[in-house]
């Protein structure tokens, strides 16, 4: 196997702050000798546990890539014992476009790890992360929302994993986190994620879905935030207090928890996020958007639960995401 063709413009084990790119070498029509810049800023003071943060893994979500930026301007060495790594926009093309995917070579990136080095430009990138920074880290934070065909209940999450040890860490570092909803999930089709690989290395790793809609908002921000600081004491690697708000804790236990589409047209929720559903209670109408006079198709719920996660914007297709039904557990705010 080739060697992986990122460099970085800054040394990533150094003390100190040093703000830079992950330099990709990408020759094309509009630069024949060009790269693709990945911005990456590293602080460290002191021997201590390494933090991993990033955000825009999909490039049309928000949360993650405008909390980092703000933590990049903002932390102090002096603040810091050990390491934090920051990668606001880790996958640039998609960032700079919008989009979920990158537009360079249509890959998703969060089903293209762990990524080759003789691949395309998403599989080098996965490959650099998967093989040099998340070795070097001990906890791990990526940021997710919905993008823009999707919007969720601000939640974090951790991994039901086999190795209960540290599925137990990855829990606590979620419970940490403090988002207003801690959602326990169990990932029906796991391969080529970025969270598997970070989990295959041994590592805590807690996500996130802040919101959605293709943008961010104030309170989703101040999640984003707050989830940072909370992270990075809980590692040891900041000091200062956890900031407690109440959470309600949520399980996702299997695929009954997705409602998917049977028919395109115009979807009228019923329900709103947050709300509660029974099983076999209608969640959306789906009427035609073709013709008058025929009655809409009936989504319903499959299981008891919160609506969790909803489709945005306005039409859907045959196929789509339409609803996510998490279960609350009665289980106490540690
Ligand atoms: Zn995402």
């Amino acid at each position: 196997m080739s060697r992986n063709p990122i460099t970085p413009t800054i040394p990533l084990d150094a003390q100190g702050v040093h703000h830079g790119f992950l330099k990709l070498p990408y020759s094309r029509d509009d630069s024949a000798w060009g790269s693709v810049m990945i911005p990456i800023t590293v602080i460290a003071n002191g021997d201590g546990p390494t933090a991993l943060l990033t955000g825009g893994n999909h490039g049309d979500e928000y949360e993650g890539p405008i909390a980092l930026q703000e933590l990049a301007t903002s932390l102090r060495p002096e603040e810091v014992t050990g390491r934090v790594i920051i990668l606001p926009m880790l996958n640039t093309p998609a960032v700079a476009a919008g989009t979920r995917c990158s537009p360079v070579d249509g890959a998703n990136m969060n089903r293209s790890f762990p990524g080759t080095p003789d691949g395309t430009v998403t599989q080098k990138i996965c490959h650099y992360v998967a093989t040099e920074l998340v070795p070097r880290a001990d906890i791990v934070l990526d940021f997710h929302s919905g993008g823009r065909t999707l919007d969720f209940l601000p939640f974090a999450a951790a991994h039901v994993l086999d190795d209960k040890k540290q599925e137990a860490a990855c829990m606590a570092a979620m419970q940490a986190f403090n988002a207003p909803y801690s959602v326990r999930m169990l990932e029906i089709d796991n391969v080529g994620m970025f969270d598997t690989e970070v989990e295959s290395q041994g590592k805590v790793f807690v996500t996130t879905e802040l919101g959605g809609a293709g943008t961010a908002t104030a309170r989703s921000i101040a999640i984003a935030r707050k989830g940072i600081h909370n992270l990075l004491v809980h590692a040891g690697i900041k000091q200062g207090a956890l900031q407690r708000d109440e959470t309600v804790h949520l399980d996702m236990p299997d695929e009954t928890c997705f409602t998917f589409a049977e028919r395109s047209g115009l979807v009228e929720y019923l329900v709103d996020l947050g709300d509660t559903l029974r099983a076999g209670q209608p969640v959306a109408r789906i009427w035609p958007a073709d013709r008058s006079g025929e009655a809409p198709a009936i989504c319903t719920a499959r299981r008891d639960g919160l609506l969790t996660a909803r489709h945005v914007p306005g039409l859907v297709k045959l196929g789509d995401f339409i609803a996510l039904v998490a279960v609350v557990e009665d289980q106490p705010d540690a």
